[in-house]
C-alpha cells in the first residue's frame, strides 16, 4: 500500500511552495508538494512579462526591509536566512545565469521565466520531493484528540484522498490573477482554524480613469515619465514607465501608486503624467519655441514629432485647444503656455482600480502577529507554517514580491523539517 505519511506537506506549487519543498527535501524530509493546476509555477511563468524579475539587487538590508512598509520588519529573519544575494547564488549555482537591469531588477540572462521554473523543478526532483499535480486541497482536518494542542491531523484532496504529515505549509498565494490558481483558498481554512485574515485587497493593479480619450492611446508605453497622485495636494509620485490601457493606465509607475489609490476614497483622486520630467517649465517652453522656429511654416498638427510619440500627438493637439491647421509661428504665448502645462501635467480623473483579476499581488492575508517570524510557524496551530503571498506582506514592482516568496519559503522549508518523525 502507498505510504501517505510525510514529514511535510506543502500546499501550493508556486515559487514559495517549490523552494520550501525543495529545501525541506534537501535537508532530508519526506515531502509532498500539492498543486491544484496541471503544472507547477503557472503564475511564475507570467512574471516580469514572461521574463521573471527574480529579485532586486538592493544591497542595503535596511532599505530592502523599508520597501515593504510597516510589515517589512517581519522579514528580517527570513532575509537573514535567505537574502536577495542568496537567491542569486542559489539560481546561479543551479545553472541559471542572472543579470541586473535598471532599478536593480534581477532577471535570468535568458529572459525566460520558463528557465526559472525549470530550475526549481530540477531542485525538487534532485531532492526527492513527491509532486502531485491536479490535486486541489479541499479540507483541513484539525486533531480532536487534545483540545489544548491544536494540530492539523490531515488534509483531504478533492478526490477524497487523505494526506497525513507531521507538518503542513500553506503556500497557496493570494487571490490575484485567479486564473493562475491563486483563488484565496487558504483564507477560508484560516478563519475556520482560528487565524485572523487581514482583509485581502488587490495591490499593484491597473487604474481605470474617467476620460474616454485614453482609448485612443491604448498600448502606448512611455519611458522616463513622472506619474503623480493628487487629491487637492500631491499624495505620491513615481518615476519610470507607464502604459495606456483600453480604459486607463498601467505600467510600473501606476501599479506602484495603486496601493495608495486603494487606501484613499476614489472621489476627486487625480493622476497627473509629466511627459517631460527632465525639463522645467521655462526649459520646455524654450524647447517648444526652438522646434517651432525650425519648422515655422508647418501647421501645428505637424510640429510635435520630435517632442512626442506619434500616438500621443493627436490627443495633445485636441486637448491643447490650439487650432490644428494653424501655422506654428502664429501660435501665441498663451497657447504655448497651455501646451506646456498639458505636457507637464496631463491630468486624468481616477474612476477605480481594476481589481483582483489583474492585480500583480494581494495585500492582506495571514495576520503577521499570529506567525513566528523566525520560523514561519503558526502561533495557533502547532504544526502549521505559512510562507509567500498568503502572508500579509507585499511590496512594489521590482522583484520584491518574489523575494518574499523565496525568503519565507526557504525559511519555512528549513524550520518545518522534521525528518526524524516519519521515515
Ligand atoms: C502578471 C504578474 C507578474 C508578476 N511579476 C512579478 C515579477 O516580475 N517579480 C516579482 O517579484 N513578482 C511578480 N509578481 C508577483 C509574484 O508572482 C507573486 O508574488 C508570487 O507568485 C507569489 O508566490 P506564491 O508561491 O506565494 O503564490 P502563487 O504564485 O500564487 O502560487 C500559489 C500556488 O498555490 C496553488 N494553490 C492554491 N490553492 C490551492 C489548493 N487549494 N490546493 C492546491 N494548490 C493550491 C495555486 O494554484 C498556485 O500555483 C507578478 C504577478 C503577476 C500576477
Amino acid at each position: 500500500m502507498k505510504n501517505n505519511k510525510y514529514n511535510l506537506a506543502v500546499i501550493g506549487g508556486g515559487p514559495t511552495g517549490m523552494i520550501a519543498a525543495g529545501h525541506a527535501g534537501e535537508l532530508g524530509s519526506r515531502v509532498i508538494l500539492l498543486e491544484k493546476n496541471e503544472h507547477l509555477g503557472v503564475k511564475l511563468l507570467i512574471t516580469g512579462k514572461g521574463r521573471c524579475n527574480i529579485t532586486n539587487a538592493e544591497e542595503d538590508l535596511k532599505k530592502l526591509i523599508n520597501i515593504y512598509g510597516q510589515n517589512g520588519k517581519f522579514l528580517y529573519p527570513a532575509l537573514n536566512k535567505f537574502s536577495n544575494k542568496d537567491v542569486v547564488v542559489f539560481f546561479e549555482s543551479h545553472g541559471l545565469k542572472t543579470k541586473v537591469e535598471r532599478g536593480g531588477r534581477v532577471f535570468p540572462v535568458s529572459d525566460n521565466a520558463k528557465d526559472v521554473v525549470g530550475c526549481l523543478k530540477k531542485y525538487l526532483k534532485d531532492n526527492n520531493v513527491e509532486i502531485r499535480l491536479n490535486s486541489p486541497v479541499e479540507k483541513i482536518i484539525i486533531s480532536t484528540e487534545n483540545s489544548n494542542d491544536n494540530k492539523i491531523d490531515k488534509i483531504i484532496l478533492k478526490n477524497g484522498e487523505e494526506i497525513i504529515a507531521a507538518n503542513f505549509l500553506f503556500a497557496t498565494g493570494g487571490k490575484s490573477y485567479p486564473g493562475t490558481g491563486s483563488t484565496g483558498d487558504a483564507y477560508k481554512w484560516l478563519k475556520k482554524i482560528g487565524h485572523t485574515v487581514v482583509e485581502p485587497k488587490p495591490a499593484l493593479t491597473p487604474v481605470i480613469v474617467k476620460e474616454k480619450i485614453v482609448k485612443k492611446l491604448e498600448g502606448l508605453s512611455l519611458k522616463n515619465v513622472e506619474v503623480s497622485l493628487w487629491k487637492k495636494r500631491k499624495l505620491d509620485s513615481c518615476f519610470g514607465e507607464a502604459l495606456f490601457t483600453e480604459n486607463g493606465l498601467s505600467g510600473p509607475t501606476v501599479l506602484n501608486l495603486s496601493k495608495k489609490i486603494g487606501e484613499n476614497k476614489i472621489k476627486d483622486l487625480k493622476i497627473k503624467i509629466n511627459f517631460k520630467p527632465a525639463l522645467d517649465y521655462p526649459t520646455l517652453d524654450k524647447r517648444i519655441l526652438r522646434d517651432f522656429k525650425e519648422q515655422k511654416n508647418k501647421q501645428f498638427k505637424n510640429s510635435l514629432n520630435k517632442l512626442l510619440p506619434k500616438k500621443l500627438i493627436p490627443v495633445i493637439i485636441k486637448l491643447s485647444g490650439i487650432e490644428e491647421n494653424k501655422k506654428v509661428n502664429e501660435v501665441t504665448k498663451i497657447e504655448r503656455k497651455k501646451l506646456t502645462k498639458l505636457l507637464k501635467e496631463f491630468e486624468l480623473s481616477i474612476k477605480g482600480l481594476v481589481g483582483f483579476e489583474k492585480a500583480i499581488v494581494t495585500s492582506g492575508g495571514v495576520d503577521l502577529k499570529e506567525v513566528y517570524p523566525k520560523t514561519m510557524k503558526s502561533k495557533i496551530i502547532g504544526n502549521l507554517y505559512f510562507a509567500g503571498e498568503v502572508l500579509d506582506i507585499d511590496g512594489p514592482t521590482g522583484g520584491y514580491n518574489l523575494q518574499v516568496a523565496w525568503s519565507t519559503g526557504y525559511l519555512a522549508g528549513e524550520k518545518s523539517n522534521t525528518c526524524r518523525l516519519f521515515t
